[in-house]
């Protein structure tokens, strides 16, 4: 689904030049749900960047579901964007909008249909557990359901890969748990590849099938999580 060889980013500063992202290969299969784990300062947010196709690596090849994204022009490589649908720390939702409004957003981007944009959101208000919310605003809501409004405008263009960043570092133990149990459910319905970019060990251990740690812009480890991560 994913397929990253021998990626590098480097940014040069008048002094000296960081590694930002050094050598990284990465395979993420169809299905899965993939955690990639870090301090701070590791490389993730540079990761997710080229990840989600809005950095152009210095070195090394972007594959995704078997396109090669160098190829591409600036028409096709927005298109390819919108394979990928992310969530966020803050939830990055519009204030002024609605739950319905909100999720409505991609697609009138995407121009679908009236018709069909309407049937689409009143299915993702059932898959995300926010029936009854529909004409509430962002700030009528919990921090999960904010979030469960920005999976639900993630999914509305049916993404090949659902990127997480940081998606439950705002959200209480609880919370979080509610919104992971959701993901689980979202991958095993639709077959959907997730990528989690988080430094929280349980997140990673709660639901990720494979993991890879970064440390100082290089994967130090990637496997099966009850591998990396045996309990003893
Ligand atoms: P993380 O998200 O894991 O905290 P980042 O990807 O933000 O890590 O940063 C990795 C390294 O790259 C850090 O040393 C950071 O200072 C550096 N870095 C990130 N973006 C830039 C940039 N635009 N210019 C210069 N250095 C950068
Ligand atoms: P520009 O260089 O003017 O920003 P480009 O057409 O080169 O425009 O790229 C548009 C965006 O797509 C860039 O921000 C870049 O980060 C991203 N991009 C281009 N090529 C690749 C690539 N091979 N892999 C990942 N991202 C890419």
């Amino acid at each position: 689904m994913i397929s990253l060889t021998g990626i590098s980013k480097t940014y040069a500063t008048k002094t000296t030049t960081v590694h930002a992202v050094d050598q990284v290969d990465l395979h993420i299969s169809k299905g899965n749900v993939f955690g990639i784990i870090g301090y701070s300062g590791a490389g993730k947010s540079t990761l997710v960047r080229l990840l989600n196709l809005l950095e152009r690596p210095t070195t090394g090849e972007v594959l995704l579901d078997g396109v090669n994204l160098a190829t591409l022009g600036k028409q096709a490589l927005r298109e390819e964007r919108q394979k990928i649908g992310m969530i966020f720390q803050h939830f990055n939702l519009l204030w002024s909008r609605t739950v319905k409004e909100n999720i409505s957003f991609p697609l009138e981007v995407a121009k679908v249909p009236a018709a069909e944009r309407k049937k689409r959101i009143e299915e993702l208000i059932d898959l995300v557990g926010l029936r009854g919310r529909e004409n509430n605003y962002p700030a009528q809501l919990s921090g999960g359901q904010k979030q469960r409004v920005g999976i639900a405008r993630a999914l509305a263009n049916n993404p090949k890969v659902l990127l997480c960043d940081e998606a439950t570092s705002a959200l209480d133990p609880k919370t979080t748990d509610s919104i992971l149990d959701l993901l689980t459910d979202i991958n095993k319905k639709l077959n959907l590849t997730i990528v989690l970019i988080t430094h929280e060990m349980h997140v990673i251990q709660k639901i990720c099938h494979e993991v890879a740690v970064m440390s100082d812009g290089k994967i130090v480890e990637q496997g099966p999580v009850i591998d990396v991560f045996r309990r003893p």
